[in-house]
């Protein structure tokens, strides 16, 4: 059970995923989370560094669709100007978003990444879904309530894992 809380990888930025290292891999196509992964959950446009990355993917051929348990409103002024598809209100970590935005790619699911800040949403719901995943560092360290409680939980569970010798990054 505990694996399920695994990320693949773990890197500091999203900005850090090269699609050369994602081709490498197998990779053709990125799941990303949006608050807190792509910008602060605060911020409403994406910045200049996250156009770029979106610019390289798409040069690059790798698809990206965002998924994201925030509303319409949020999620889409933000992906539209990217020209990127997007999932809101996904309910993640329920697994049926995830194997959506897979189908939506016309990826299989050996070819897709998750890539997101939490465990319990982004990381547990891509495992879930038979999904590969990369644990990023949140942007900001504040959040909503819920959120809160969640990196509550985490922070046991990442704390519970290193112990084990199952993670070896350090906690930031
Ligand atoms: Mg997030």
């Amino acid at each position: 059970m505990l694996k399920k809380f695994l990320p693949n990888e773990h890197v500091e930025r999203i900005l850090d995923i090269s699609p050369e290292e994602l081709k490498k891999k197998g990779i053709k196509g990125v799941i990303t989370d949006l608050d807190n992964t792509l910008v602060a959950w605060d911020v409403v446009d994406a910045t200049p560094e996250v156009i770029a990355w979106f610019q390289l993917m798409k040069e690059h051929d790798i698809k990206v669709t965002i998924i994201s348990n925030n509303d319409k409103e949020r999620v889409s002024i933000f992906s539209e100007p990217l020209d990127t598809p997007f999932v809101y209100a996904a309910r993640k970590p329920l697994w049926k978003a995830f194997k959506k935005a897979s189908s939506q790619m016309g990826l299989k699911k050996e070819e897709v990444v998750v890539v997101g800040d939490q465990i319990l949403t982004d990381v547990l719901g891509g495992n879930m879904a038979g999904l590969r995943t990369i644990l990023v560092v949140p942007i900001v360290h504040t959040d909503g309530k819920w959120t809160r409680i969640n990196r509550l939980i985490e922070r046991r569970i990442l704390r519970f894992m290193r112990r084990k010798g199952m993670i070896n990054w350090e906690e930031k």
